[in-house]
């Protein structure tokens, strides 16, 4: 089955950019489906990490010296680079974290805790990973707000009548996730945030499995947060995003206390730093921030479209073949899908299915996702879940298939 989008990218040219590819597991190549989960990483952010250490590694900001000096001119170059990424009106509107879960927790501790209060409404999706639903409710427990959940319908999709019956004037906080990590569902986040801001909520984007499949542009989205991890785009691990448009950022009271987040500190009072410093207390992550800005040029110079289209065929192709496997159900149906197959087959346990899959040498996900409460509104325990990333192909979702029909005869 071959298309255009076939063309455009020469897939066994970019898998010899991810050495991790090139191996036997149990005796077979790998077959790596776990992307969704964190994605390979391509040479050219590998050689960046090691250049960092060999070359120029110092602490930043306060030194004077040549090396402090070229980490600090690195480390900075990858928030512009980011920047641009997003698309973000100014360099300080982005903040370096740890992950999409660090992003969150800072948020509802800082904006959250400072001007949500008892009786404000938080909502919220049923898709939510964990990390977008544990800290409001710890913030809700100590502010004594009340968290709302916009449902799902059996495709996966978000209900937006039910979204729009939630939204009062009470409503403070909205907090969604762009796309899906268990189902693979792109949400309309535009309108979501346009009917946000119709009632003066202020409003946070999960965007931790969208930014290696689609474009990001905090600005015309209109998003007031948009948090995402680098190792979820071909960037290592550790490392994440806070972008907030700078007006809450600099209303927002610091985060964590330290060295680089102060201006001046007696022990009779301390000044804070401005944005995007007051939020980056101690010695940051910086061989991870500079290799960032190798991931997105690796992206960029694939072009994110081909990416995208070339992702999207594996999907379909996916979907087709799977769906022809008797007792086999795809959870997840949206219109609008990322390269997401999240399944359950009949009377397997995914757990068996998994173990199976890797005796044959293929990585796929199971269990729940940290997304349990979308298990249960779906009345699953959990599924098997292929996530593709851009170096996957056809010949690989055959093998997983001829896995699947393989786990048939030997559990039933
Ligand atoms: C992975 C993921 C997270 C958490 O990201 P971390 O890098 O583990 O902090 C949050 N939300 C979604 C949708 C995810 O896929």
């Amino acid at each position: 089955m071959q298309t255009a989008v076939d063309h455009t990218l020469d897939i066994e040219q970019i898998r010899r950019d991810f050495p991790v590819l090139d191996q036997l597991v149990n005796g077979k190549p790998l077959v790596y489906f776990d992307n969704a989960a964190t994605n390979q990483k391509p040479l050219p952010v590998i050689d960046a990490l090691t250049r960092y250490y060999e070359g120029y590694n110092a602490n930043i900001h306060r030194g004077i010296h040549y090396l402090a000096e070229k980490a600090t001119a690195a480390f900075e170059a990858s928030r512009r680079a980011i920047q641009q990424f997003v698309n973000a009106r100014h360099w300080e509107e982005i903040i370096f974290t740890y992950g999409t879960t660090d992003g969150i927790n800072l948020v509802a501790q800082t904006y959250g805790r400072r001007f949500l209060n008892e009786g404000d409404e938080i909502i919220i999706t049923t898709m939510e990973h964990h990390s977008n639903i544990v800290p409001w409710q710890m913030l809700c427990e100590e502010r004594g707000c009340i968290l709302k959940v916009i449902p799902v319908d059996d495709n996966g999709e978000l209900i937006l009548e039910e979204y729009e019956k939630l939204l009062t004037p009470r409503t403070k906080f909205v907090s969604v996730v762009h796309v899906s990590n268990a189902l693979g569902t792109i949400n309309p986040v535009k309108t979501i945030i346009d009917m946000a801001h119709a009632v003066g909520a202020v409003v946070l984007i999960d965007g931790a499995q969208a930014t290696s499949h689609v474009d990001i542009d905090v600005q015309a989205l209109d998003t007031d947060f948009y948090v995402f991890s680098a190792h979820k785009l071909y960037g290592p691990t550790g490392m994440g995003v806070l972008y907030g448009k700078k007006a809450l950022l600099d209303d927002m009271p610091p985060y964590r206390g330290g060295g680089e987040m102060i201006k001046e500190v007696t022990f009779e009072k301390t000044t804070y730093n401005e944005i995007p410093y007051k939020f980056e207390a101690g010695t940051p992550n910086i061989a991870d921030v500079v290799a960032v800005k190798t991931a997105l040029e690796y992206m960029a110079t694939l072009g994110k479209e081909n990416i995208a289209a070339h992702e999207h065929d594996l999907l379909q192709y996916a979907t087709a073949q799977l769906s022809e496997i008797e007792g086999l159900r795809i959870i997840g149906q949206a219109k609008n899908k990322i390269s997401v197959v999240s399944f359950v087959m009949d009377g397997i346990h995914h757990q068996d299915i998994g173990v199976i899959l890797d005796q044959l040498g293929i990585a796929v996900r199971t269990g729940h996702h940290c997304t349990q409460p979308l298990m249960r509104r779906f009345n699953i325990a959990g599924t098997t879940r292929a996530s593709f990333a851009v170096y996957n192909t056809k010949d690989e979702i055959d093998r997983l298939v001829q896995g699947l029909h393989r786990v048939k005869k030997m559990m039933s």
